[in-house]
């Protein structure tokens, strides 16, 4: 029997799926199937936060398939072999997926795409992760944007929200078939403390202010979700209301960092800004790890650190200042601080990382100017001036055996501009 594979990666739900839509109205019965991609797992340490949000939203997805009598199909292995071994087993005629922007998502896309085609088989990717993607919002000559006010003023002149109602899962089948589904062990991996909290988008009224204090619940905590695509943006959008707007502006520098990583990959290895490749940064070990263990002396930059490690979240606020502190008063690159952030964020995305990443450190593409620079004492004034969000992450605040800081502010500053001059002057 011939039949269509739908095939979930940042996708990962029934409703308002764009590229499962699609698949259904082909009209043949649709093969559910996820591929553990084995290049990426050996990467991961045995207890990744992500592999186990992951593994439990198939395993919601999969009970909600028992509706249509069908299954998901679970891979491990190099997706390229993945469909080598499908299109074996099965009668395909035609792929569905959803369009992913990356750099090697897109590589891996065009290799098994190449695959297919060689099979007589037809590759579909649709847009489903952004509400516009690629060449949607660019310039009035066609250039991509890369300043971010621009670009969100031309989203908004675009955007019509009627065009972009979620749509009910389609008519048509699934396959009928059960699959065996593997245990988190069976895929190598062990289950992780670490959760991913549910999201929320009833306390975003007093949003403008309150995204800003990290004692607060004051942000939706859709990051992961948006990630992995538990929820569409569409479906997010079509809850807001007038007042929302600051908030939808944040859902626009997902989008903006999105087309900056798809227009330039090269941010991927490099400065945005090659003014800034003479930059001669100290990166010093022994200063990096006490960063990464939240022991600088710098109680915000030390409790976001210690959120993050112990929970695989932190305040964007915070992220800001921590982020600003590796780079400018310790100068560290930004590429450790961004492999760190990767490695331990639950919803690490290497398009907004990566952007914020360079924003912080001054060379992305419309970043902060490098002589702003945090002073991360008065963040703590301004953000969390009765300590309640320090002395949560920071168990020994006010006693003896927290550190002193480990650089002082005012001369890291100047050391900072000195370094910035000279290495613009050198570039
Ligand atoms: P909310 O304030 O509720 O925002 C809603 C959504 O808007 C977020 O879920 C996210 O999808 C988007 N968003 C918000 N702020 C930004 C932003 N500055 N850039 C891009 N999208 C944004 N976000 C990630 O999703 N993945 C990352 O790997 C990531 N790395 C970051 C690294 C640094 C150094 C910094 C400063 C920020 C980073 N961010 C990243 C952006 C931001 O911190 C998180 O999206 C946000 O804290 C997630 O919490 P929330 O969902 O409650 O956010």
């Amino acid at each position: 029997m011939k039949i269509a594979l739908f095939w979930f990666r940042r996708d990962i739900r029934l409703e308002d799926n764009t590229g499962l839509n699609e698949a259904l109205k082909s009209g043949l019965p649709v093969l559910p199937i996820f591929i553990f991609d084995s290049e990426i797992l050996t990467e991961l340490p045995k207890n990744d936060a992500r592999v186990s949000f992951i593994y439990r939203s198939l395993e919601k997805l999969n009970q909600k398939l028992e509706d249509y009598s069908s299954s998901m199909k679970i891979l491990m292995s190099k997706p390229i072999d993945g469909f080598k071994k499908l299109i074996e087993e099965y009668d395909v005629a035609k792929v569905y997926c959803n369009k992913d922007y990356e750099p090697y998502a897109i590589k891996r896309d065009e290799e098994i795409q190449a695959l297919l085609e060689k099979n007589n088989i037809s590759f579909h990717s649709l847009k489903d992760q952004v509400i516009f993607e690629e060449n949607e919002i660019t310039k009035d000559d066609g250039k991509p944007y890369t300043i971010y006010t621009p670009f969100k003023n031309k989203w908004l002149q675009s955007f019509k929200k009627e065009e972009y109602t979620p749509q009910e899962l389609s008519e048509g089948k699934f396959f009928i078939e059960k699959h065996p589904f593997p245990s988190i062990k069976e895929i190598g991996f062990a289950p992780s403390q670490k959760t991913v909290k549910p999201f929320t988008l009833s306390n975003l009224s007093n949003y403008s202010t309150s995204r800003d204090i990290p004692e607060e619940d004051g942000t939706s905590y859709l990051s992961p979700h948006l990630r992995f695509g538990t929820i569409s943006p569409r479906q997010i959008i079509d809850q807001l209301v007038e007042g929302d707007a600051v908030f939808l502006s944040e859902l626009i520098w997902r989008e903006f960092f999105m087309q900056i990583l798809f227009h330039f990959p090269k941010v991927v290895n490099e400065n945005f800004k090659a003014k800034y490749n003479g930059i001669k940064w100290r990166n010093k070990e022994e200063e990096y790890k006490k960063w990464c263990e939240g022991k600088t002396g710098y109680l915000l930059v030390d409790a976001g650190m210690r959120q993050l490690n112990q929970t695989g979240y932190m305040h964007n606020r915070v992220r800001m200042v921590t982020a600003g502190f590796l780079c400018k008063h310790l100068l560290i690159d930004w590429k450790w601080g961004e492999a760190y952030f990767a490695k331990k964020l639950l919803d690490y995305d290497l398009s907004a990382n990566n952007g914020n990443w360079q924003w912080s450190a001054g060379t992305g593409c419309d970043s902060a100017p490098y002589f702003r620079i945090f002073n991360p004492s008065e963040q703590v004034k301004k953000f969390d001036p009765k300590f309640h969000y320090i002395k949560k992450w920071i168990p020994e605040f006010g006693q003896l055996d927290y550190p002193n800081p480990m650089v002082e502010h005012k001369f890291a500053r100047e050391r900072a501009l000195e370094t910035y001059k000279e290495g613009i002057e050198n570039t």
